[in-house]
């Protein structure tokens, strides 16, 4: 699995951060700030709950 973060499309809501603190990080302007593109398989479910809870479509994956 491969997470990619849009920063340009990201509106600063935290879900991300809220469901995967360990993946997901916000900067001074609350941008997310992607940790690891490459989750361990132990958290991919979590990067899939960030994913959907996303409310701006700044985040998506590819499963490969
Ligand atoms: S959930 Fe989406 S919009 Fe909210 S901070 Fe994370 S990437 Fe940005």
């Amino acid at each position: 699995m491969r997470i990619r973060a849009n920063r340009n499309v990201c509106i600063g809501s935290g879900n991300c951060v809220l469901v995967a603190a360990d993946l997901f990080d916000q900067d001074d302007d609350a941008v997310v700030v992607l940790l690891t593109d490459t989750p361990s398989a132990a958290r991919e479910d979590a990067a899939r709950e960030a994913v959907d809870r996303c409310p701006s479509g700044a985040l998506s994956m590819d499963e490969q």
